[in-house]
């Protein structure tokens, strides 16, 4: 790789994009960063950080002018709660974002670029079971994704074949299987499962109930986000076309999931479910022969080891913030 091959990672104020572009310059990229906003919890590593719209197309074309690949992670997106009553704002943004993204990449001549799409794109009949079948890459279709940000996601799939097929743009499309770690959004309604489990149990003393959204008998797997900028790399580099699972497939229960950040906190932590709360899909799973197959390499990092560091992490963050002062001693919603 030459030292002076130049990309773009759009979302690089985000959680996996600012990752990701640590990653990137460690290896010895020139990396811009664009973002609606700047990384919340450490500085960018970024050579050249372009704080941009990217629903506008001038942004777009600013933001892809001069590299040679884009990945594009920009979204306007959140975990379950946001995603299922934000269903217009999701589409429209991230329809204009994406479509002005590869539009510019493609008139400004870049070579590759990297779509970052998600388990949401695969049908609900596959997943309405606990002890769900994981799902392979095919099983994508007949559609009937998750109701807004899945559609959205499986469209730029097809937009992303039909720029290769006819404009000759090299693309490359992933699909995350919940990607955690540590620098991710842990409290305000846009963070995912393991945020929110480590935030309640964190704010929770020994002995409390904290709630879970649902019977927490619904199921997922979940990738460590070293493990997830090492296999968007490895994709990038490759030379496959199709989209590509990138989690892990190691599945359990919310409840499950629970039990393991509270031992990792030392706390003994009980558990109300309310029902009315979004869960999403009851089951899923990522497949991961193709992955190990195309990119010979497969996540590595243990659930426990990675959720140690995310736990420690959050738990770092609130203490700082003194949230941990205020903690509720019998029941923590927040
Ligand atoms: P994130 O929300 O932390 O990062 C997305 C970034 O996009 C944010 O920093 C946000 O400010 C930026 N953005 C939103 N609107 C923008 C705009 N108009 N202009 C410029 N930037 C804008 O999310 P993430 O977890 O880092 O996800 C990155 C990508 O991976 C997204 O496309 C997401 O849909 C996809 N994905 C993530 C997961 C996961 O588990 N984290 C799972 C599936 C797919």
């Amino acid at each position: 790789m030459s030292e002076k091959t130049r990309v773009v990672v759009t979302g690089a104020g985000g959680f996996i994009g600012h990752h990701l572009v640590k990653y990137l310059v460690a290896k010895g990229y020139w990396v811009r960063g664009v973002d609606i906003k700047e990384p919340e919890y450490e500085a960018t590593a970024a050579h050249e950080f372009l704080v941009l719209d990217l629903k506008y197309w001038e942004n777009c074309q600013k933001a892809t002018a001069g590299v040679d690949e884009v990945y594009a992670l920009a979204a306007n997106m959140g975990g379950i709660g946001f995603i299922e009553s934000n269903k217009g704002l999701i589409v429209r943004d991230s329809t204009l974002i994406n479509i002005h993204t590869i539009e510019a990449a493609r008139e400004n001549k870049c070579k590759r670029f990297l779509f970052t799409s998600s388990a949401c794109i695969y049908p609900g009949y596959r997943q309405k079971d606990p002890d769900v079948i994981p799902l392979k890459e095919e099983e994508a279709y007949p559609a009937d994704p998750e109701d807004g940000y899945g559609w959205e996601k499986l469209y730029m799939e097809r937009v992303c074949r039909h720029y290769r097929e006819d404009f000759g743009l090299d693309t490359r499309i992933v699909r995350f299987h919940n990607i955690f770690g540590p620098l991710g959004t842990y409290d305000g309604g846009r963070e995912k499962s393991p945020a929110a489990i480590s935030r309640k149990i964190s704010l929770a003393n020994d002995g409390d109930i904290i709630e879970v959204w649902g019977d927490g008998n619904q199921t997922r797997s979940y990738c460590y986000i070293d493990d997830c900028v090492e296999g968007i790399y490895r994709l990038m580099r490759s030379d496959f076309h199709e989209p590509l699972n990138l989690g892990q497939d190691r599945m359990l229960s919310i409840n499950e999931l629970v039990d393991v950040v509270a031992k990792i906190a030392g706390k003994t932590i009980y558990r109300s479910h309310d029902l009315t709360k979004p869960q999403g899909v009851r089951g899923r799973n990522s497949d991961n022969t193709l992955l190990r197959k195309v990119l010979g390499w497969e996540p590595q990092m243990s659930l426990e080891d990675g959720l140690a560091i995310t736990y420690k992490w959050i738990d770092g963050q609130l203490e700082k913030k003194g949230a941990k002062k205020k903690s509720a001693p019998v029941e923590t919603n927040a």
